[in-house]
């Protein structure tokens, strides 16, 4: 295609996009540096796996796999509306908070209205917003890495559909507390959308100060939750929102049609059967990120504390952030960095079982000995 005609097809907004840049599979690892030992430590999934009960659900659901989705997931939906005390009609799920993230573009913006967020948060949904074409409004984080909700207050004008807040956020893992939560929504109008994405949330939940936005009573809050991250069901995509049945019913009308699958669907219901999982999840993240903090402290690494399964490093350069991640990379141990999620010198570290931590630790030692990366 010519460059006139690439111009005259695509819009502008999709093609100033940057396309996705995933992480490195294993496989991709193995294949390129064939290190003795691999560590997936880049996308915060859970390095335990999924429950037990997931497999057998889902081989069930293969056995009906020639008919259709059930399009409102009846039997998760019921379930998840049990467990956090709504009515079914105010739950739907889609394939991914990402999904969800993408209904809500689709369903709430017109097209000279625009959204607010951070500087530093989940990229995806600086994605959905340009996709969608509205204006997005990126918030400086803090000095420690938080969402500067007083300057978020303030940049709302009568164009604000949407804020995003991301909590616990990612990449840094920081969070709001209740007292800044309850602040910030007497600030905000009724008819702005505050999107609260607690794609971390079985992780944070008992931090004494950290709000679940799903016990307060506001109309215009939207939560979203996700299978990907402690449940371990990344690579079935399955997310859902939690907010009033009017805007529910709006979102149902945009989600296509089909999402998630019937496995996916049969895989979270599993999931969800098994609490002590989770519990087993939280406990090795608690180990491991007290592990890594006092690794950090002793090796005099900038970082960022964290109430998710990451840990956010902060290196002095950018240059350094890049070479810092190929040469653990080289070592078998995969990282994120974060220049995507709009923190260019940072490398996230999602928190793994004592053996990848073990790995990390030792692999870092060795690429600091090699290299004058830090200095
Ligand atoms: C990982 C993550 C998601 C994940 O989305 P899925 O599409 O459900 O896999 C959503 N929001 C945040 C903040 C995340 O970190």
């Amino acid at each position: 295609m010519s460059d006139s005609a690439n111009r005259a097809l695509v819009p502008f907004n999709i093609r100033d996009l940057s396309p996705y840049v995933a992480g490195k599979t294993i496989a991709e690892v193995r294949g390129e540096y064939n290190p003795p030992e691999i560590s997936k430590l880049a996308s915060n999934e859970n390095r335990l796996g999924c429950s037990s009960n997931v497999k057998r659900e889902v081989a069930k659901a293969l056995e009906v796999i020639q008919d259709y989705p059930d399009p409102i997931s009846r039997q998760l939906r019921e379930v998840l509306a049990e467990q956090n005390k709504v009515d079914p009609s105010n739950i739907i799920i889609a394939a991914g908070s990402e999904s969800i993230i993408s209904i809500l573009c689709r369903t709430f913006f017109l097209n000279n209205e625009e959204a607010i967020t951070a500087d530093v948060t989940f990229v995806g949904f600086f994605v959905q917003v340009n996709i969608r074409g509205v204006s997005l409004k990126k918030i400086p984080v803090t000095k420690d890495y938080r969402f500067d909700l007083d300057a978020m207050a303030e940049a709302i004008t009568n164009r604000t559909k949407m804020i995003y807040i991301a909590n616990p956020n990612n990449p840094t893992g920081t969070y709001i507390t209740k007292s800044e939560f309850s602040q910030f929504m007497r600030k905000v109008p009724d008819d702005v959308l505050v999107i609260m994405d607690e794609a971390y949330f079985e992780y944070a939940q008992e931090v004494s100060d950290y709000p679940h936005s799903m016990d307060y009573d506001y109309d215009n809050v939207i939560t979203l939750r996700t299978f990907s991250k402690a449940y371990g069901l990344a690579g079935f995509r399955v997310g859902y929102a939690i907010a009033s049945k009017e805007i529910i019913e709006n979102m149902m009308k945009t989600k296509l049609t089909f999402e998630p699958t019937t496995p996916a669907q049969a895989a979270a219901l599993a999931a969800l059967g098994d609490p002590d999982f989770i519990k087993k999840s939280k406990k090795v993240i608690e180990e491991g990120k007290r592990r890594l903090y006092q690794f950090f402290e002793e090796q005099q690494v900038a970082y960022v504390p964290s109430i998710a399964n990451s840990v956010l490093m902060i290196l002095p350069t950018e240059e350094q952030a890049i070479n810092f991640m190929q040469a653990m990379l080289e070592k078998g141990v995969i990282l994120r960095r974060t220049n995507a999620f709009g923190l260019s010198n940072g490398i996230r570290i999602t928190v793994g079982r004592k053996k990848e931590m073990i790995h990390f630790e030792q692999s870092f030692k060795k690429v600091m000995e090699n290299t004058k990366i830090l200095s």
